[in-house]
């Protein structure tokens, strides 16, 4: 037994982690600028917010909500019949594989959300690096391992790497943020093994925007703008990026945003790729062009009107990651139910509406039937960490639509519950 497997102690130790980050800004944030080419602003928010989650769910631990103990105790008249005295924990799960993330070098890699949360479980972590950022990754990883007990952390890289991991039977959850290919390529192999596992993959999401006809009257020009700083926001490189919204017909949008450097150029000509498809589908107008190119990217608008976008659903409703959206012309706004019946899974959907618009209520319970996050009159680009949150969605957004990859509840996906029966208290206190 080690201080990891004390609460109070690991609790200890993920401040420790997050005090070792923070004093080690100065090196981290010019370096994950350098492999990232993030603006050094973004990434010192990001540590934060990094560090701030480590610290978040330690408080989680010493406030005793990890292991969840529920007791029941003997009841000879319990009505379903007589009850012996029970007690229900939540255990570590065990060893836990997590696929670091490209586009949040901090707060979904090495020492992000994931692995935050599998160790405020109780859990070991192994965490495959993400080859966008190596240099960083590593850094992090011997940071991170100078304060946790050997045999708690443990960095690996290569994509042979990862699957074999993924199938080693020490493994016993996994956790991945990326591309809907790639996590379900992932999820198909953590299904296959002899013993499958939990894989909590968080995917991609178009996060698509509803814009009634009264709320357009009201305030149109201010909806279009922060529908364009947010698509625009980190050049669209987030998985809540609202990659398309629906107007009514006749809506006029000034972009008038810089382009930049993507994080890669393999995410580069993702981009530019999918955003070629896009514009090149029949029913789609090019509205601004935008560049691209092996490195960068600047801003384009594409547009549509809801006919076309029902009938071509698959094509159009598709997720381009980077700064690239698409523009939705409605002229009858019931259009905007039958588009929010047929969406496939989303990690957020966005209503603009003044709160007695008669269409706000049903549109709002049908996009909860779609959408891990309802936002209102806002936009969905950030995530706060907090218990509140939920960062999920129905597949495709996400391989596991039950859980959150961010805010405390996170912390559950790496939990095993356990009843014991007849077993003294004094036993089942000592696992939590
Ligand atoms: P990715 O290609 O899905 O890769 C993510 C991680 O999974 C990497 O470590 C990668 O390893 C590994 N991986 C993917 N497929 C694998 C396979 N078949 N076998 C073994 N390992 C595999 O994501 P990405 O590199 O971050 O970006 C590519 C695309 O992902 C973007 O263009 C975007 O569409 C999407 N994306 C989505 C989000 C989101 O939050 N939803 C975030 C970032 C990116 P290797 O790189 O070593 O192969």
């Amino acid at each position: 037994m080690t201080d990891f497997d004390i609460p109070a102690d690991r609790a200890a130790l993920l401040h420790a982690v997050a005090d070792a980050l923070d004093a080690a800004a100065d090196e981290l944030i010019p370096l994950a600028a350098e492999e990232t080419h993030l603006p050094h602003a973004r990434l010192t928010g990001e540590l934060a917010r990094t560090t701030f989650q480590l610290r978040l769910y330690a408080g989680e631990i010493a406030a005793g909500r990890v292991h969840d103990i529920r007791s029941d105790p003997a009841d000879p008249g319990w009505p379903s019949g007589p009850r012996p005295a029970l007690t229900r924990v939540r255990v570590p799960i065990g060893p836990v594989l997590i696929f670091a993330a490209s586009n949040f070098p901090f707060a979904f890699s090495v020492a992000g959300t994931d692995t935050a949360a599998a160790l405020a479980a109780g859990c070991p972590v192994v965490v495959k690096a993400h080859p966008g950022h190596p240099r960083l990754s590593r850094r992090v990883a011997a940071l991170v391992g100078e304060v946790l007990p050997d045999g708690v952390f443990e960095l690996i890289e290569g994509e042979q790497e990862g699957r074999d991991a993924l199938l080693d039977p020490r493994i016993k959850a996994a956790a991945f943020t990326g591309s809907l290919h790639g996590g379900r390529a992932l999820f198909d192999l953590a299904a296959s093994r002899p013993s499958p596992i939990p894989f909590y993959g968080e995917l991609g999401s178009v996060n698509p925007v509803f814009v009634t006809e009264a709320a357009f009257a009201a305030r149109g020009p201010e909806i279009l703008e922060g529908w364009v700083g947010s698509f625009t926001l980190g050049l669209g490189q987030f998985c809540t990026k609202p990659g398309v919204i629906l107007v009514p017909a006749g809506s006029s949008v000034d972009l008038g945003v810089a382009g930049g450097a993507l994080l890669n150029s393999r995410i580069a000509a993702g981009h530019r790729e999918a955003r070629a498809a896009l514009a090149a589908h029949p029913a789609v107008r090019v509205l601004v062009a935008g560049d691209a190119d092996d490195t960068s990217a600047s801003p384009a608008l594409l547009a549509t009107d809801v006919a076309s976008f029902l009938t071509h659903l698959d094509e159009l409703l598709v997720e381009v990651f980077g700064p690239t959206a698409l523009l939705v012309e409605y002229t009858g706004e019931q259009d905007l139910l039958a588009v929010a019946r047929r969406l496939p899974g989303q990690l957020t959907a966005t209503v603009h509406a003044p709160e007695d618009d008669p269409l706000l209520a049903p549109l709002l319970t049908e996009l909860a039937q779609h959408a891990g996050r309802v936002v209102l009159n806002g936009w969905p680009t950030g995530v706060a960490v907090s218990p509140a949150m939920h960062h999920g969605g129905p597949y495709p957004a996400t391989t596991a639509p039950l859980h959150t990859s961010v805010g405390t509840a996170a912390i559950d996906r790496f939990l095993r519950p356990v009843t014991f029966q007849n077993v003294p208290a004094s036993f089942v206190k000592g696992l939590a």
